[in-house]
């Protein structure tokens, strides 16, 4: 490697070949389960207006410190998305899809880029899935998009999953809630980081998301904000637990699982996995009721999730599943069988076999030395001999049986084996 090199940038990762059957067989998943429940899918483009983050992740540590941003050269502000739901909200205004229909299910699977620091399960760019459905306030709606996160990943195989669930209850209930949370915290308040203490005025909830253990003990006798839900929010988070009750899913709840920001509204949860380490969040989501307002919309209810494709794969552990592997080796016999080799491959393609041959024009041996190693059932072989003759000799790699076959017929055979 020369020393000019150019590597990577830290925190991205190359998805190669051997890597992306997985990825592959992630999404298909997803797309097959989002087909079922009735989500379309939603494409939006790689970069947004500055703005459009700012205005809804406020005092967020993606927005003050994680994003990409630049000014490019017409003088706009932009950014790479670190995160989908302002952009999908932004489509869902833009496009007047309310408009259309009362009820809007859309999904996505998407690049997202923020700057935090590497590490195992943390990327600078990674991959989410999500839903984002917009229209029903309705505690069947909140259900359905816990139910829909699990079923994709009980259909890739990830175990040890817990659903944490909690209300956060309406704006009325939270600003309650910041009051008596105040009112709690400030006999500790010398005791908290800055950071705590600089929320303590602008956003108190968010000191519930601390990570320091001696604010953890202050806040274990913190109040519940279940204890300033109003009548009509306790009734939502119980008929929530209900429908997840008859439809057999297992909660635990999180009086802690919390989110800082004004339009989350009522339900959140998230999902971790006990086969992750630190890192062990796979997929966070809840209510946002009051966004699609704050981006400028019609008043529109939402709930959505979000979930780390990086971190389902770690989860899942290594698996050697190689995809599929070549159904036809072709041997080539020196130099006047080339072109017949190209145009056979090209047939064979052409009618689904799986195909190779060498393009490196070796030896006869180390042909089929690589048709062993491709994992081929068989080898075709053809020399002058056999396009004289019009047939080829076919070669079972497992029995060492070989047979000579016409040319000609040999899409059809090769159909006629269970390769
Ligand atoms: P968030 O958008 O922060 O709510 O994150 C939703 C999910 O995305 C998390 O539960 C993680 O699984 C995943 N995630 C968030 N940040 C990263 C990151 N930097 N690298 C890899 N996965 C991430």
């Amino acid at each position: 490697m020369t020393k000019e090199f150019i590597r990577s940038i830290k925190g991205t990762q190359d998805i190669l070949p051997d890597q992306s059957q997985r990825w592959q067989a992630l999404e298909t998943t997803i797309r097959n389960t989002m087909d079922t429940y009735g989500y379309g899918e939603i494409r939006t483009p790689a970069f947004e207006r500055t703005e459009l983050f700012a205005s809804v992740g406020e005092g967020t540590d993606i927005v003050s410190k994680e994003m990409y941003s630049w000014t490019d050269q017409g003088g706009e502000n932009l950014t790479l998305k670190p995160e989908l739901t302002a952009p999908v909200v932004r489509s869902f205004i833009q496009n007047n899809l309310g408009g259309q229909s009362p009820m809007n299910k859309l999904y996505y699977i998407d690049a997202l880029f923020r700057r935090e620091r590497p590490q195992k399960g943390r990327y600078r760019q990674f991959h989410q899935f999500g839903i984002e459905a917009f229209g029903s306030e309705h505690p069947e709606m909140d259900a359905e998009v816990i139910a829909l996160a699990l079923a994709v990943f009980n259909d890739i195989g990830l175990e040890g999953l817990t659903l944490k669930l909690n209300s956060i209850g309406s704006s009325e209930c939270r600003s309650n809630y910041r009051n008596t949370l105040r009112d709690f915290l400030k006999p500790h308040i010398n005791d908290l980081s800055e950071t705590s203490q600089n929320r303590f005025e602008n956003n108190p909830l968010r000191i519930l998301d601390t990570k320091a253990p001696h604010e953890i003990e202050i806040l274990k006798n913190a109040p519940n904000i279940s204890d300033s839900w109003t009548a009509e929010d306790k009734a939502h988070f119980e008929e929530v637990c209900f429908l997840l009750d008859t439809l057999g899913i297992q909660y635990s709840l999180a009086s802690n699982l919390v989110r800082g920001l004004d339009y989350y509204t009522r339900t959140t949860f998230e999902i971790t996995s006990t086969a992750l380490g630190a890192q062990d969040a796979i997929c966070g989501g809840g209510r946002y009721d009051g966004l699609v307002e704050t981006l400028g919309g019609k008043p529109t209810p939402g709930i959505g999730f979000a979930a780390g494709m990086e971190r389902i794969l770690l989860a899942l552990g290594d698996d050697d599943s190689s995809g599929n592997p070549t159904q036809v080796y072709i041997v080539g016999l020196g130099d006047g069988a080339r072109p017949s080799v190209a145009k056979l491959a090209e047939d064979l393609r052409q009618n689904n076999i799986r195909t190779d041959f060498d393009p490196l024009r070796r030896s006869i041996k180390a042909q089929m030395r690589e048709a062993n190693k491709s994992g081929a059932t068989i080898a075709v072989i053809i020399g002058d001999k056999e396009l004289e003759s019009g047939q080829a000799e076919i070669k079972d790699l497992k029995t060492g049986d070989q047979e000579p076959v016409k040319i000609k017929a040999l899409v059809d055979h090769i159909n006629s084996l269970t390769l």
